[in-house]
């Protein structure tokens, strides 16, 4: 569907001007010197000729069938052009003017008014209120967009929303002498959407790597599911901007966007497999080397060097990204002692010498890419006078061509004295860069690409122990009061219903139906008041631990009943659980998407340290398993010093209940289970609350 937007055969633009210095001039003038295959069609009342070409007074008027129309008039005409485009028959439309939703409900209400008219005629529109696109494929030289920025054909294709961004990482590759492909802009995205330009590009042969930029997602489900099915086949790198609370609210003016903290866009990214990025240089570099070098098959990495310093800043680099440099194997050693020389050193890195030349440089490429100690090669080349530097970067050339494992070359030289080994690398698809870290970064990310693809998702058991059916009864009870918080009876039930083992428990109404209880439990146990109004409540000494008998029982309610002073205040009596570790999970809803789960160490330790983990329903094993790792108190987990730790099984699965509870009842918008008390083999809720 989208292929003709990106592939159009004719391109008219309406509003197109005489005038040099505007944009329905500018885009003719883009489409012509770039070369574009189709023809052009200006659509002016008042002009008879508009950059050679000949206009149109309507686009009802042109000769031909009409793939894309431009509209660069203002917002108010536009509801009526698209209906003369749909009497035409045009298949998308790109609007380039801006005042519409952007601008308030006045322009909200002319977009929804425009968007009618597309859909009476099956018109798909772009934008508005954003540049357009960009095909550098050869058979197509579409340059539907206002921007100045001309792309040498490459496979890297560039979607965003924000033209902003889309333009300044569009420049960078250009900078790097890095083609690009397909560029695609959307602003306010009325109706063509970013997951659509993804599945799109995922689909088209010549994008090889796609890049994003985001600062909220609009749809997120259906984000993640074309992510992830995308990412599974190429590289997607995203970038999330707006993560501070300044940059949230920035992003929000412009965009419309929500102005909060973002985990789950985060977490979405994960979860789909696209390769995340807080930098934008860096972004742009790790795509140039997607662009040109195959996926390595690990982390392990040679370095070929003609000078010493930066490789080993470069080794830094590498190793405390947790990438590795293993040492040359005998035979690669042997070789190259033979070919380099005498004084070059021959280990990894592998140093050549300022002196080195051509034929050195390949055999130490030829002798790493056979080597099966390697997965990768990364190349410091500083440019001597004394040694025939062109010929250096030929076999540079030669070797990525092979496309057996991944180059990435930093290039230390004046680019502009030594211009013509800068256009045989370039030229070549050899990634440079001008800094030692800038590539080591690169061939990190292509490693944590090659992470991503070979990741075990993991199991998604569906527990069949469980009664959703008695969930939703106590959630439609709740709600039938009014209520948003559930009882502690009710959390307990609903707990017990997916089989998340609590500790035992009992309500009482006064001291002697709380002494009954505790009998009935057996000591020693615990007594919390229970009330509504009542939401933390060791902060107010509603919580008394370790009480032995029924005289401790009976004082406990005694003193709660004097001072706390809260309606409908009842007793919850619970079995006392001494010296296990505590922890905590959590769930939140997420708008537009499932829940985000939480797992941490409990008690103070969740306020003070905040030593938590999440994930998005649903949670699979391996997942649960990460975020079990991911916290620093991991080894507490598997126990310290002495101490035991808790079957780790028996967390994974109490994630995993707690993930598909919260599927299974989405009007849960906030659940805590704070704290978990975990002893070896057995684990125990003793806290927990749950909001609609
Ligand atoms: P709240 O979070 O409302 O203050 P909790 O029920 O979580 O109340 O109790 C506060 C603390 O008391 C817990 O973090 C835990 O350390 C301890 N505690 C509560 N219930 C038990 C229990 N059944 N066994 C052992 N310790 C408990
Ligand atoms: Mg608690």
């Amino acid at each position: 569907m989208l292929d003709t937007l990106f592939r159009p055969k004719s391109v008219a633009v309406i509003g197109a001007s005489s005038k040099e210095l505007s944009i329905g001039n500018r885009i003719i003038k883009n489409l012509i010197d770039f070369g574009f295959k189709g023809a052009i069609y200006p659509i002016n009342p008042k002009a008879d000729e508009i950059r050679g070409l000949k206009a149109y007074k309507s686009i009802l008027d042109c000769p031909e069938n009409i793939d894309v129309v431009h509209m660069v008039i203002p917002a108010q005409f536009v509801p009526q052009a698209v209906g003369d485009c749909g009497k035409k028959g045009v298949k998308h439309i790109i609007i380039n003017s801006g005042g519409f939703s952007e601008t308030g409900p006045e322009g909200e209400a002319i977009e929804k008014d425009f968007l009618a008219q597309a859909q009476k005629y099956g018109i798909r529109m772009f934008g508005p209120n954003c540049q357009g696109i960009i095909n550098s494929d050869p058979a197509i030289r579409a340059y539907c967009n206002f921007t100045f920025t001309k792309p040498d054909p490459g496979f890297i294709s560039i979607v965003a929303l924000s033209g902003g961004v889309a333009e300044l990482i569009h420049q960078g590759f250009s900078e790097m002498g890095v083609g690009t492909r397909i560029y695609a802009s959307n602003g306010n995205a009325c109706d063509v959407t970013i997951p659509e330009i993804i599945r799109y590009l995922g689909d088209d042969d010549g994008t090889r790597v796609i890049v994003t930029y985001v600062e909220g997602l609009r749809d997120p489900a259906t984000f993640m599911e074309v992510a992830q099915e995308v990412a599974a086949r190429k590289p997607v790198l995203a970038m999330k901007a707006g993560r501070t609370q300044e940059g949230a609210q920035a992003a929000a003016s412009h965009t419309g966007g929500l102005a909060r903290e973002d985990i789950a866009t985060d977490l979405i990214f994960k979860k789909a497999g696209v390769l995340t990025f807080m930098d934008e240089g860096e972004l742009i570099q790790a795509a140039a080397a997607f662009a040109s070098q195959p996926i390595p098959r690990g982390n392990r990495v040679g370095i070929i060097t003609n000078t010493g310093g930066p490789a080993v800043i470069a080794t830094d680099v590498l190793v405390a990204a947790g990438l590795e440099i293993p040492p040359l194997s005998a035979k690669t050693k042997a070789l190259l002692t033979e070919k380099l020389y005498l004084e070059a050193s021959v280990s990894n890195p592998v140093d050549v010498l300022a002196t080195g030349t051509a034929e050195h440089y390949r055999a130490c490429m030829d002798a790493m890419m056979a080597d099966e100690q390697f997965d990768g090669i990364f190349i410091n080349f500083v440019t001597p006078f004394f040694v025939d530097n062109e010929s250096i970067a030929r076999e540079m050339v030669a070797v990525s061509q092979q496309q057996k494992k991944p180059i990435v070359c930093n290039l230390m030289t004046d680019k502009r004295q030594w211009t013509e080994v800068v256009r045989i690398l370039q030229e070549g698809g050899v990634p440079c860069y001008s800094l030692p870290g800038a590539a080591a970064r690169a061939m990190t990310a292509l490693v944590r690409y090659h992470k991503i693809r070979s990741r075990e998702i993991g199991e998604l058991p569906n527990f069949a122990d469980t009664d959703p059916a008695q969930g939703e009864e106590i959630i439609g009870r709740a709600r039938a009061t009014g209520r948003r918080n559930l009882t502690a009876a009710e959390v307990y039930e609903i707990l017990s219903a997916y089989n998340i083992p609590v500790a035992d428990w009992r309500l009482a109404a006064n001291a002697a139906e709380a002494e009954k209880a505790a009998a009935a439990i057996g000591y020693p146990v615990v007594v919390k008041a229970d009330a509504p109004s009542i939401v933390h409540k060791s902060d107010i000494g509603g919580v008394v631990v370790d009480l032995p008998d029924g005289p401790a029982v009976r004082e406990a309610v005694a003193q709660m009943e004097k001072n706390l002073a809260a309606a409908d205040l009842r007793f919850f009596i619970q079995q006392y659980l001494p010296g296990g570790l505590e922890l905590i999970m959590g769930a939140k809803a997420e708008e537009g998407l499932g829940h985000t789960v939480m797992f941490g160490l409990g008690g103070i330790y969740v306020e003070i340290m905040q030593d938590v983990s999440f994930n998005l329903t649903p949670v699979t094993s391996t997942e649960a398993q990460e975020m079990l790792s991911a916290i620093k108190g991991a080894p507490l987990l598997r126990g310290v010093r002495g101490q035991k730790g808790v079957e780790q099984a028996r967390l994974r699965e109490l994630i995993q209940r707690l993930s598909q509870l919260v599927t299974d009842l989405p009007a849960i918008r906030e659940m805590d289970l704070n704290p978990i008390i975990a002893y070896e083999d057995r684990v125990f809720v003793v806290d927990a609350r749950i909001s609609l």
